[in-house]
């Protein structure tokens, strides 16, 4: 009724499709993207300064050296891609321009992974993340569920309105059922190998990441977990090589997880 056609010069765009379109049209600006992607640097930075710390430790708030505290209300420069304390010039959180590195590459996965826009805009709240959780399990081997939780329920919230918007509710029913298998098969690891197992941060992740992945059909979950395996098995193979690593130690999956997960999805 209110369909009415646009001044195209008779193209046959309908004002509906036009707002269809408008989404696509910003992401697509470089420049828009770009700036998008600044935004998310400190708040990104904040959580891996905060919760790179040990699990028996509370949250750090501040500067290690002087106690500075950390916060949005004043992020440069401790919370930019030079990472120093404001007072001492110690270093703060994740090392320069890391955060800024795994920022671009997850922009660069949200493009090839394509998709309807309410399935990238899932992907797009996991991976912002999932980008401070593999920084987080990197440095201090935990995943916070401050992290976890968020992106576990965002990304299934989200999937869930992709669902409404097009297929219905069929991959959404199957992608909860990926998420809660994959993070079930984490959790018996935990209860029946203790340490040697995955975490239970990992089962956390997993519930995310196998949604994002089983949306796609239970193959695409299957081949996800495979390459986080391999990658996982490679790094470690490649840091006891060098030495970086004894056969004792724990390597934390968690990057390897998002890694895998994040690679399957450009690929399907
Ligand atoms: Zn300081």
């Amino acid at each position: 009724m209110w369909r009415s056609r646009l001044p195209d010069g008779g193209a046959g765009v309908t004002t509906e499709r036009a707002r269809d379109l408008a989404p696509l049209a910003v992401t697509r600006r470089p420049v828009v993207r770009l700036l998008a992607t600044l935004a998310v640097v400190p708040p990104v930075r904040l959580a891996v300064a905060r919760y790179a710390v040990p699990s028996d430790c509370p949250d750090r708030t501040g500067c290690d050296a002087c106690g500075a505290p950390i916060g949005l209300d004043r992020p440069l420069p401790a919370l930019g891609p030079a990472a120093r304390c404001p007072g001492c010039r110690a270093r703060v959180g994740a090392p320069p321009a890391v955060a800024e590195v795994a920022l671009l590459v997850a922009v660069a996965v949200l493009m090839l992974a394509g998709g309807p826009l309410g399935v990238r805009l899932a992907l797009a709240w996991w991976l912002a993340c999932a980008v401070p959780m593999a920084l987080v399990d990197a440095a201090a081997h935990r995943l916070p569920d401050r992290l976890t939780w968020p992106a576990a329920g965002g990304t299934g919230a989200l999937l869930g309105v992709a669902a409404l918007a097009g297929p219905g509710p069929a991959p959404w029913l199957r992608a909860v059922a990926a998420g809660l298998a994959l993070a079930a098969g984490f959790a018996t690891t935990t209860l029946l190998l203790g340490r040697r197992g995955f975490g239970l941060g990992d089962a956390k992740l997993a519930l995310g990441a196998g949604a994002l992945l089983g949306w796609h059909g239970w193959p695409v979950l299957v081949a996800g977990l495979v390459l986080a395996v391999t990658l996982a098995a490679l790094a470690g193979l490649a840091l006891l090589a060098l030495r970086r690593l004894r056969w004792s130690s724990h390597l934390p999956f968690g990057p390897f997880l998002i890694l895998g997960t994040a690679a399957t999805l450009v690929l399907v």
